[in-house]
């Protein structure tokens, strides 16, 4: 007998098993009035409600609900009142701009907008068929009456439609369905030996490839969510504190704002041996990791993958993989992106390029045919990231998009950040190439710094660690670098200046 695989199923077996259990503890303070505290029953009760008040509208099976929204615990209920009865979720990035949520809704064919009421401001040029206010309209959006149209089932089925971030060219939607999903979920539980006892603070944007799948398997296994609004060092550690929280989930510049809070931290920092931090998203530096566990002492699981895989591919559990390994052995394994998670394929294609296969890699692009075709050629997923996978371990070289091409030689953005951020003084950086009449392009630094470091001390710093070639020839000094959403540096901001409608050389 063959069961079709939902992510409603999570909510199906919380609502079991851990019914009376605390689900979920909303923030506080908010501009809509919070939910508190919901149990599993609770949540469970208002994302029937959610489904029905989506058939009151009208609203079939695969109809499109775009959400753009602070993390919220209605924005948890959202992942399963839509996607659970078959409509599908578009999770829409709150930092973008009315014309880009506007491209986003129409692109997707949504009939209905929910927006945070921070972000009302969107519906006076953004429209669709039903848009509604969370918080103010939750009787029309959660308040449906009666149970459900019943909904099959078919792991097929688009579940989620998350758009890129759109650094290249128009943001693409990509089609994640129930059984994508639902595996990256437990395959991911499993990698981070996730547990009923997990309480998981939201370090990440929900929106964000729908929060790495920790909607679905911490509610899953019974364990509790903490939402967290914006992202504040301290706030993070209070509420780690207050929870007891073991498990989150961040970009390396989420990881810094903790490290930096923790200096001036009074007591003991909470979740000492206990917190399990996922990070992901961008390289993190070394130094990072290794502060991580010598300052707050929680253990650092570095995962690599995209929106288009679910996200997960590769694990680095520092923990576990690397009892009884020589020191030696462990500093080698230190920043690599890790070994393939279970059902995940990897091989690295002859231009360098990390090719992927797996049950839980994109169904495709929405409505783009062509891009599908491209990056699913010879029936591998083509990251765009370029990679050396040896011992079974992956490292990430640089984005395809990033390399830099100096005398001809491909010099990795990656590992020349990685020796800068070595430097303590560096809180910060972004390595470019700039145009360059002799070396096609000249390996630049961009650095945040607290001021005690020189250009010069920099460069000898880089010249102890790197060969010649890859050492930035020039330094510059910024206040702050541009960041997406999700903590990613906007590189493509930073060399505009330098490139102004110049094309670059890709490989
Ligand atoms: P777009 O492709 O439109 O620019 P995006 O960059 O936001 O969107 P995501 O799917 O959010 O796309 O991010 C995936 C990328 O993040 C990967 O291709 C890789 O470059 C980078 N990345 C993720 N994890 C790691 C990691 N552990 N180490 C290095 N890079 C990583």
């Amino acid at each position: 007998m063959f069961v079709n695989l939902g992510v409603r199923d999570f909510l199906d077996r919380a609502e079991l098993v851990y019914g009376d259990r605390i689900a979920v503890v909303d923030e506080p303070d908010q501009p809509a009035a919070s939910w508190g505290s919901l149990t599993y029953r609770e949540l469970a009760a208002r994302a029937r409600g959610q489904a029905a008040a989506l058939d009151a509208l009208g609203v079939a099976a695969g109809g499109r609900v775009a959400i753009v929204s602070h993390n919220s615990a209605r924005m948890l209920a959202s992942f399963f009142g839509v996607s659970g009865w078959g409509r599908v979720l578009v999770p829409v990035n709150f930092r973008l701009s009315a014309a880009e949520v506007g491209y986003i809704v129409e692109h997707s064919g949504a009939e209905v907008l929910l927006v945070d009421p921070e972000l009302r401001g969107l519906l006076d040029t953004v429209g669709a068929n039903h848009t509604f206010v969370l918080g103010e309209d939750d009787d029309k959006i959660f308040g449906g009456t009666g149970e459900p149209r019943p909904w099959a089932g078919d792991e097929a089925a688009t579940a989620t439609l998350n758009y890129t971030s759109g650094t290249t060219a128009r943001p693409k939607g990509v089609q994640l369905t129930h059984r994508n999903l639902w595996l990256n979920a437990t395959v991911f539980g499993l990698h981070i030996t996730a547990g009923d006892n997990d309480v998981l603070l939201h370090t990440l944007p929900m929106f964000h490839a729908n929060g790495w799948g920790m909607p679905y398997v911490v509610t899953g296994l019974g364990g509790r969510h903490i939402v967290l609004r914006k992202i504040d060092g301290a706030e993070i550690l209070r509420r780690i504190d207050e929870h007891g929280v073991t498990l989150l989930c961040a970009a390396p510049a989420v990881v810094n704002a903790a490290l930096d809070a923790a200096r001036t931290w009074a007591g003991a920092i909470p979740g000492r041996d206990r917190v399990r931090i996922v990070v992901a998203g961008a390289p993190p530096p070394t130094r990072t990791i290794e502060r991580v566990r010598a300052e707050l002492g929680w253990e650092f699981i570095q995962i690599y993958g995209l929106t288009e895989t679910s996200p997960l591919l590769t694990v680095n559990r520092m923990r576990s993989e690397w009892a009884g390994l020589e020191p030696h052995e462990q500093a080698r394994r230190l920043g690599r992106a890790g070994t393939p998670a279970l059902g995940v394929q990897l091989t690295v294609g002859t231009d360098g390029e990390v090719l992927a296969r797996s049950n839980h890699n994109l169904d495709g692009y929405w409505n783009n045919p062509e891009e599908t075709a491209r990056v699913q050629e010879g029936d591998w997923f083509h990251t765009g990231d370029g990679g050396v996978y040896t011992d079974g371990y992956l490292t990430i070289s640089d984005r395809k998009k990033d390399v830099i091409i100096s005398g001809g030689e491909n010099v990795s953005s990656i590992e020349v950040e990685d020796a800068v951020s070595g430097h303590p003084a560096v809180r910060e950086v972004a390595v470019i190439g700039i145009p360059d009449e002799k070396w096609g392009e000249r390996v630049t630094a961009l650095v945040v710094t607290d001021g005690g470091v020189s250009a010069d001390e920099l460069i000898a710093h880089c010249r102890e660690r790197l060969a010649g070639y890859k050492c930035p020839k020039r330094v510059e000094f910024l206040d702050a670098l541009p960041r997406t959403a999700t903590g990613k540096v906007q590189k493509f901001k930073l060399r505009e200046p330098y490139w102004q409608g110049r094309d670059r050389q890709i490989n």
